[in-house]
């Protein structure tokens, strides 16, 4: 059976197109059953019914639609309680229903199998035969499987049909993953790389230096092209956004991939076939990598590699011809092809690769450009030239809708303008309730950035500075004083504002490409402290950094990530005392009267275990800071990172917020500062919560601040505590969803959680 069922799967695989598949189906079904009747039926949800798409041994006019309502016959029931039916009898069950213009009466014993695709009944496949008998268990498990496997089939067929436009009208919607919020509507541009490294024949040289004379030349011009484009967007991104385009000039620096270009140059191969090597390498590095943050850099690789190599070829300055309204879509949409698109013809974009985490969906929020990633089952050319509508809140895409749909979302469209102008008016504001309770708002950073603080509006400084994107960016790990460095920068850029510098949290899921960990349970494996403490070397040279970088602008915190134990925090302030101490008596033998400052000491808790230690790590360090993210991980046990049982993975778990809530509690009565810097800070309906349960300072990604700030001032704390006691009522995360969302509507600002206003 099992080859019989590989052979079905791997033929309709290569259906031309849905129908064709279907009816590839229910043939080869049939005939491995011996059934006397093999049909499929999809659901349309928009008419609330089955449809009858193929059949073998039944009479299907081509013209004429059939159809079971739902709720009607053992087709409904199957679907209804998501199990197969075998039934020796079929007419004598009370669900029976006759369709009776195919010709169905003849036939007796039924045996009819739910297609799910996660979680959602997409239609049933349905075997007869004359005689009443029941289908044996063998063929049961047969039809079970197959409708199992088919399920993905009649998935990726369904979004690569419903966009040639002539399935049914229920099929007209494609979904995404939500990358940026707002809602766009235009035309299709398919934006391309100007060279594909892919295309690059692999061919020698005798002359290397003539080869690495025309490299350094491509790699200039690619640094001003980057340059003029970084300019062409200035105007509309944040400051802290634009330092994907310092990352892309890092990136080409000698220590990045200049040296490993230049390297296999020397080994005899020419510029193209050099970049090509080198870029590929980098890329499967960053490819090969959990996490899915640092995963997405490949993309960045990949796209400066083809920009370097567009300049080798002359290939580049190509002039487009962007529509109007354009939606830009893309294999994988770059941070450099969404700046190349002149900011007002730039709808939205759509990205069959990617995610959320990608340059460009960070860019696309910066802009306020909605955004659509991971539609890897839908052909490039599918959407050429189409009139799309682009939801970047639920992940929807619409292909050429209908007049209706169009106005309807013109309409919420516009009431999200009005939003993001009302919302702008206040960045300047300070965050606080409507009845004068203050929060302090701060960002999460990880970039080499110089924060232009007029352009993010008012915040309070930097509560999460993530060390460790600096460190995968090379090859090895980088000196103290390139460090420094870059802290002087980031600490000068907040100069009078609190700056909470993380220290480095890598191993687990986030392996450095030269320093290779290799374990079964990297998320419960030496990550975080607990990979630094069995360095001391690199945690010393980083704190070292720090501490020299902070001398005179005195406005650093350090924070512990993964912190599980008491010997942690004392070994990880043991290490920072020592090097306290040393940094200081360096600095006293310049100048005698020289100060420097012992900064704070704080513990993020993202580590369970941690809630049952409170009392004791308090009295060893200055502030918390919750790590939403993980601690949901590690609480729910679901990594945070897999897409399987990402549904799981949720800040609103009733567990999630009695956490949280009895942190804030212990935090109070220990009178301990604690802060929130995971992504639930930033979200609409977990700032009202962790406002509410007590939380006073929340840090953010940029992007969520003004939003969260209006939010803030737009409700009192009494709403806030009513919803509260429902929410930790709930038993289920969609009731607090639901609840939340209620109340954002009541309030007005129910545009921050759906389309429109
Ligand atoms: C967290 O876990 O919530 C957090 C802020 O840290 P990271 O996302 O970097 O693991
Ligand atoms: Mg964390």
């Amino acid at each position: 059976m099992l080859t019989v069922l590989q052979r079905i799967v791997e033929a309709v695989n290569q259906a031309p197109d849905l129908d064709a598949a279907l009816r590839m189906i229910v043939q080869k079904a049939r005939a491995a059953l011996g059934s006397d009747v093999c049909s499929v039926y999809l659901a349309d949800h928009e008419q609330q019914q089955f449809v009858m798409m193929a059949t073998e041994g039944l009479q299907l006019d081509e013209s004429e639609r059939v159809t079971l309502n739902f709720g009607e016959g053992l087709i409904s029931l199957a679907a209804q309680r998501e199990e197969p039916l075998n039934i020796a009898n079929a007419n004598e069950h009370p669900n029976f229903k006759l369709v009776e213009s195919v010709g169905e009466e003849a036939y007796r014993a039924m045996l009819v199998a739910p297609i799910i695709h996660q979680r959602k009944v997409l239609g049933v496949l349905a075997a007869q035969q004359k005689k009443a008998r029941a289908f044996s268990g063998e063929e049961e498990a047969f039809v079970v499987t197959l409708a199992a496997q088919l399920a993905t089939v009649i998935a990726h067929a369904e979004a690569r049909g419903l966009v040639s436009g002539h399935y049914s009208p229920w099929l007209r919607n494609l979904n995404g993953l939500p990358g940026a919020p707002g809602v766009a509507i235009g035309q299709a541009f398919i934006g391309r790389p100007a060279a594909t490294l892919s295309s690059v024949v692999p061919r020698r040289t005798e002359y290397p230096w003539r080869e690495i004379h025309k490299f350094r030349k491509a790699v200039m011009q690619t640094r001003m092209e980057l340059r003029a484009l970084a300019e062409q967007v200035a105007e509309y991104v944040a400051e802290d956004t634009l330092a994907i385009f310092d990352v892309y000039q890092s990136m080409l620096d000698a220590a990045s991939l200049g040296d490993a270009v230049e390297a296999k140059i020397k080994d005899g191969w020419m510029a193209q076939t050099a970049v090509k090597m080198a870029v590929e390498d980098f890329v499967a590095k960053f490819e090969d990598l959990d996490d899915s943050y640092l995963r997405e850099r490949a993309v960045d690789i990949r796209d400066l590699g083809q920009r370097v190599l567009s300049f080798l070829q002359e290939k580049n300055g190509q002039q487009h011809n962007f529509p109007d309204t354009c939606i830009l879509i893309a294999e994988e949409v770059t941070a450099s092809m969404l700046a190349g698109v002149p900011r007002k013809k730039l709808q939205g974009l759509v990205s069959l690769q990617g995610s959320a985490n990608s340059h460009a969906a960070i860019m696309a929020r910066s802009m306020g450009i909605p955004a659509v990633f991971g539609l890897s089952d839908v052909p490039l050319s599918y959407l050429h030239d189409q009139h799309l509508i682009v939801d970047g809140y639920s992940g929807e895409i619409f292909v050429n809708p209908p007049a209706q749909l169009i106005q309807e979302y013109e309409v919420l469209r516009a009431e999200e303008y009005e939003l993001a102008e009302m919302v702008a008016e206040h960045r300047d504001a300070e965050a606080c309730t409507l009845d004068g309770v203050p929060v302090s708002l701060q960002i999460n950073a990880g970039m080499n950035v110089e924060h232009d603080q007029d352009r993010l509006g008012h915040y309070e400084g930097i509560g999460l500075y993530r060390t460790e994107i600096p460190f995968m960016m090379r090859e090895r790990f980088p000196t103290e004083s390139e460090q420094y460095e870059l802290y002087l920068s980031v600490l000068k850029s907040t100069a009078g504002l609190p700056v909470v510098m993380r220290t480095l949290d890598v191993g687990g899921d986030k392996p450095l490409p030269y320093f290779p960990i290799h374990e079964e349970n990297p998320f419960l494996g030496w990550r975080g402290i607990r990979m630094t403490l069995d360095h001391p070397e690199i945690f010393l040279v980083q704190v070292r950094a720090m501490l020299r970088a902070n001398i005179g602008i005195d406005n650093l915190q350090i924070l512990l990530p993964m912190i599980t134990s008491l010997d942690e925090v004392d070994e990880s302030t043991r290490l920072i005392n020592q090097a306290y101490f040393e940094v200081r008596n360096e600095l006293l033998q310049k100048d005698r009267n020289a100060q420097i400052s012992r900064p704070k000491i704080g513990v993020m808790i993202e580590v369970p275990a941690l809630l049952y230690q409170l009392d004791a790590v308090a009295k060893r360090v200055d502030f918390f800071s919750v790590g939403t993210n993980d601690l949901t991980q590690y609480l729910l046990a679901v990594d945070r990172n897999n897409s399987r049982v990402a549904g799981i993975y949720d800040n609103f778990h009733p567990a999630v917020l009695h956490a949280l809530q009895f942190i804030i509690q212990r935090c109070a009565a220990l009178q301990k500062p604690v802060s929130v810097c995971g992504e639930m800070a930033g979200d609409p309906g977990g700032a009202l919560l962790l406002v509410a349960m007590g939380y006073r300072k929340l840090s953010m990604t940029t992007h969520n601040l003004d939003k969260t700030r209006w939010i803030l001032r737009h409700v009192d704390s009494k709403t806030m505590h009513i919803l509260l006691s429902q929410v930790m009522q709930a038993t289920h995360p969609d009731q607090v969803r639901r609840l939340i969302r209620i109340k954002l509507e009541s309030l007005g600002l129910g545009g921050f959680v759906r389309a429109g206003k």
